[in-house]
């Protein structure tokens, strides 16, 4: 039986960055090939960056993004709620954990606690700074007995605990993506392990949990590289066995800039807001980074499972190409049915005031059609307000020029006139009917082919290309078409 097990472990400190989504993209395709487990814990060891509500976004990003894990919270009920053998799954629930590692390295002589002062350690900063050094602490307290040490934590000193790094050690390890990398101690930092507020860093609390959950391999982004030797050193401390490194290029935009928040979209909500669909965001973000041996670009997820290896990770940045997310979600809107766009759509169409709920649902074949119409030319559903807004104008705007071209001459008047006459025979121009109109018009007028078809597109819509016309005239219907024409009319 296998034992690969992957983690996936956010802060909660708002909302899930894309670059996130990736990161447990990633570790969800290489558990499912292997049939490993996949687990979300959350890190909220620094309480001063929490932010209310973000574990349950993070679960529902991953929830839409289709990306499943098998254990830690999970949001049932109302609520977040653990599940699985090995929690808890949530930092701050496992304070105590910590603080019995914690003292097992400070009685192996692996940590040692520090009584410096804020202002102590500002100073050095200072000074290392002045003179072209890395600021680093200078060790001040590392030979305090622990015995004076712990008299003096006893008598409420205020402290913290650092690693205790050898000098000068070479610290290898080997990084699937990145290959064998050595780092040495005198490059480190003794880092901070557990804060005066009795909550550990990051780095104490990831290599506990990692070690007693089982993980396997760390798949995590690359911002994580310089801070690995260090967990290295702890693994190695505790005589644990090390896990599998996997650190991924940072997922860049076109300027090769990290992506922020400053320069557009970034978190999973702002590509679900804007109408993506979870494929298509899911099938584009395998991309960014990863490609499959055959180069396929649209995959299911089942087929990025099959074809996922880290070894065809790459070590350069990802960029992340929004035209080409719009092309593969294009895809996705097309190959999806119009059933499931419409229901997509319409709170778009609501919030444009095109439609309201009543009429929506009143007119479910009507919306339908609306849909189909302009589907094909969608690459996210919040497009369609801009393609579909010549159906609901009062009045259409023509530009001089598609006028001058289509619209001003005799022809024009001709047909505008046919149109009027013809429909005043009708009722409701229903779909039978209107796949039958231009017919009749070229047959009263004797116009036919781009002269017909263009002078009355142009003046229907305003414009001289977009969807069938058949569908529009449908859409549109017999009061719109009589008061476009009559428009024209000079
Ligand atoms: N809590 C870290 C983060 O927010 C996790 C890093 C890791 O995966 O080790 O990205």
């Amino acid at each position: 039986m296998n034992n690969i097990r992957v983690r996936f472990a956010p802060s909660p400190t708002g909302y899930l960055h894309i670059g996130g989504l990736r990161t447990a993209l990633y570790n969800y395709l290489f558990a499912q090939k292997n049939g490993g487990k996949f687990v979300l814990r959350i890190e909220d060891t620094d309480q001063t960056r929490f932010v209310e509500g973000a574990i349950e976004n993070l679960i529902h990003s991953l929830e839409w993004a289709g990306v499943k894990y098998d254990e830690g919270v999970f949001f049932e009920d109302g609520k977040v709620v653990e599940k699985g053998d090995f929690g808890p799954y949530v930092q701050s629930k496992r304070l105590h954990i910590y603080k019995e590692y914690v003292d097992k390295l400070l009685e192996d002589g692996h940590a040692y606690y520090c009584f410096c002062s804020r202002e102590r350690l500002e100073s050095i900063r200072e000074e290392q700074k002045m003179k072209g050094l890395v600021p680093k602490y200078d060790g001040f307290c590392r030979n305090v007995s622990l015995e004076d040490a712990k008299a003096r934590v006893e008598a409420g000193e205020e402290h913290v605990v650092r690693l205790k790094l050898p000098y000068n050690r070479d610290i290898h390890f080997h990084d699937i993506v990145r290959g064998d990398i050595v780092i040495n101690t005198n490059d480190i930092d003794d880092q901070v392990l557990l804060k005066s507020d009795g909550y550990p860093t990051y780095h104490m609390a990831v290599v506990v949990d990692d070690h007693l959950m089982g993980i396997t391999h760390i798949v995590r982004g690359e911002e994580w590289l310089p801070s690995t030797p260090k967990h290295i050193y702890l693994y190695e401390a505790f005589g644990w066995e090390k896990p599998v490194y996997v650190h991924l290029p940072t997922v860049l935009n076109k300027e090769r800039k990290k992506l922020s928040k400053r320069h557009g979209d970034v978190s999973v909500d702002d590509f679900r807001n804007k109408g993506y669909l979870p494929e298509g965001l899911v099938n584009y973000l395998a991309l960014v980074g990863w490609s499959p041996e055959d180069n396929q670009e649209l995959l299911s997820m089942e087929e990025m499972i099959n074809k996922f290896s880290f070894e065809r990770v790459s070590k350069t940045g990802g960029i992340f190409d929004k035209d080409k997310l719009d092309w593969v979600n294009g895809h996705y809107i097309r190959s999806s049915s119009t059933e499931k766009i419409k229901d997509m759509a319409i709170p778009y169409l609501i919030d444009r005031g095109f439609v309201d709920e009543k009429f929506s649902d009143e007119n479910i074949d009507w919306m339908l059609m609306l849909v189909e119409t302009v589907k094909e030319s969608l690459s996210t559903v919040s497009e369609i307000g801009d393609k579909v807004e010549f159906i609901f104008q009062e009045e259409i705007r023509i530009d001089e020029e598609t006028y001058n071209e289509f619209l001003s001459d005799e022809n024009a008047q001709i047909l505008m006139k046919a149109i009027i006459n013809e429909l005043s025979n009708v009722n409701e121009l229903d779909m039978e009917y209107a796949k039958t109109f231009m017919k009749a018009i070229q047959k009263e007028t004797g116009i036919k082919g781009k002269n017909l078809f263009m002078p009355v597109r142009v003046a229907l819509t305003g414009s001289a290309h977009g969807p069938e016309l058949v569908n529009v005239l449908f859409l549109l219907g017999k009061e719109k078409i009589i008061k476009r024409a009559n428009n024209i009319l000079k």
